[in-house]
């Protein structure tokens, strides 16, 4: 039997090996990289069903004129840092409405309704990672905008979620020691829980491999080898693998390798920072969203994580230190304890999200194909849908059937 190949090592590739391998397939997973780097590593850790809305929103464009040529602000755009840019740029802000936002949302909070159970299947099954089932806090210094999201919350959020009570800033504080004084308000969700990115890869690897998965590290995909209306192998910078079929799962590199065979997909990157500090220099119990400086922090086990900004900028590693130093700067004035200095954290990482123009997924076989299929544009929400993605395209390149719940992320809506 000749396996199926998962081409990406990040936190998606391994979350599809994992139900792949659960359903009885032999994997080979292709990663040109050591192994998970960038996002799948530097992300906030979040699994926030609560949290499912696509970026691309109504409102953002005005707030984004505003923010985008300034190198310090939550959202940047280097212009003509990405080839395609322009045409990506108009189709994102053309997504930014209510309608697009709603059926976005409503797709997301489907496909990740299965994803609180898969991560317990996962370590029920003996894969080891941190995780916290503390909730979000959400944390405003401005109590209009707060109340104006939360109003807003009853017509977007998932109805099995438990709608939060509104905090104010003393009730937030008493909540949460780590809130500073500027807080003027808050609500928490509490069925969302954190895990530890880069635990969550490597237990996941470490359990892959126990199971029998070949890891193909340094190995890059050049080509696919058509055979009727299939693959029947991959090419790579280290040979041929021969196949039953494969998935991209490549991150911002998935629409330069589904372009191989024939189906280029407008994905872009939008990198995002973090900052770690180990101590943490303050205690907190929950993982935060800090709204007007866009900032989510997340504890972990004697470490604390801030993560954030979203830049266009081109795919690229470079870290911009006014966008670092703006992090902090913004958590300093919201958090008890943290300096505006980015020099005090322990290590700083960059890494690339992967984005679609509309900001759903895109998640299904290519035109054409009965079994080449990609799994990638998960944006904000890669940790949070990661193991639900994996279980339907697990369920798709086994059955050949295409699950209802990723109708509406099929890679065919970028048909040139
Ligand atoms: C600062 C920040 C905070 C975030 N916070 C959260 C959060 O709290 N919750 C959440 O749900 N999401 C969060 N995200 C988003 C999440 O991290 C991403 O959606 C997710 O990591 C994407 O995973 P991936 O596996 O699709 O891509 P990647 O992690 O990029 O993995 C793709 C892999 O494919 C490999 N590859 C590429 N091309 C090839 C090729 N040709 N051949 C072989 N291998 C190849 C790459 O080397 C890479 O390892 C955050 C992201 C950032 C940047």
């Amino acid at each position: 039997m000749a396996p199926l190949v998962v081409i990406g090592g990040g936190v998606v590739g391994l979350s599809c090996a994992f139900s792949l391998v659960e359903r009885g397939a032999k994997v080979t997973v292709i990663e040109s990289r050591d192994g998970a780097h960038g996002a799948s590593l530097v992300n906030a850790g979040w699994v926030t069903p609560s949290l499912a809305d696509p970026v691309p929103a109504p409102g953002l464009v005005g707030s984004s004129m505003k923010w985008m040529l300034k190198a310090d602000s939550p959202l940047y755009i280097r212009p003509g840092s990405m080839p395609g840019m322009s045409r990506w740029l108009f189709d994102f802000w053309r997504h930014c409405n209510a309608r697009d936002f709603k059926a976005g949302g409503e797709a997301c909070s489907e496909l990740g309704r299965s994803t609180m159970e898969l991560f317990d299947q996962m370590q029920s099954r003996g894969v080891e990672f941190e995780m916290h089932a503390d909730g979000l806090l959400h944390a405003y210094m401005n109590p209009l905008m707060m109340e104006h999201d939360h109003a807003a919350l009853a017509s977007i959020i998932d109805k099995s979620i438990r709608m939060p009570e509104i905090m104010d800033g003393d009730a937030v504080r008493a909540f949460e020691p780590a809130i500073g004084d500027a807080i003027q308000g808050g609500f928490w969700f509490d069925s969302d829980r954190s895990v530890q990115p880069g635990s969550l890869v490597d237990g996941l690897r470490d359990w892959l491999t126990e199971m029998g998965v070949e890891f193909r590290t340094g190995t890059t995909v050049t080509g696919f080898e058509k055979g009727g209306s299939g693959i029947t192998a991959v090419n790579t910078n280290r040979g041929t693998i021969q196949c039953d079929g494969a998935v991209i799962a490549a991150g911002v590199h998935s629409g330069q390798v589904s372009a191989l065979a024939g189906r280029p997909l407008p994905i872009q990157g939008g990198k995002g920072y973090c900052l770690n500090y180990s101590p943490p220099p303050v205690e907190a119990k929950h993982p935060i969203y800090l709204h007007e400086a866009r900032v989510a922090v997340t504890p972990f086990d004697g470490a604390l994580r801030l993560a954030g900004t979203m830049e266009f900028s081109g795919i690229n590693e470079v870290v911009r230190p006014k966008r670092v130093a703006a992090l902090s700067r913004a958590a300093s004035k919201m958090l008890r304890n943290v300096s505006p200095d980015p020099n005090k954290a322990d290590s700083i990482g960059s890494g690339l999200r992967p984005m679609a123009p509309d900001g759903i997924p895109v998640i299904g076989l290519l035109n054409g194909y009965s079994n080449l299929s990609v799994a990638t544009g998960h944006a904000m929400l890669g940790v949070t849908l990661g193991p639900s993605t994996g279980d339907v395209v697990a369920e798709l390149m086994m059955t050949g059937k295409t699950p209802e719940v990723i109708k509406p992320f099929s890679p065919a809506r970028f048909r040139a």
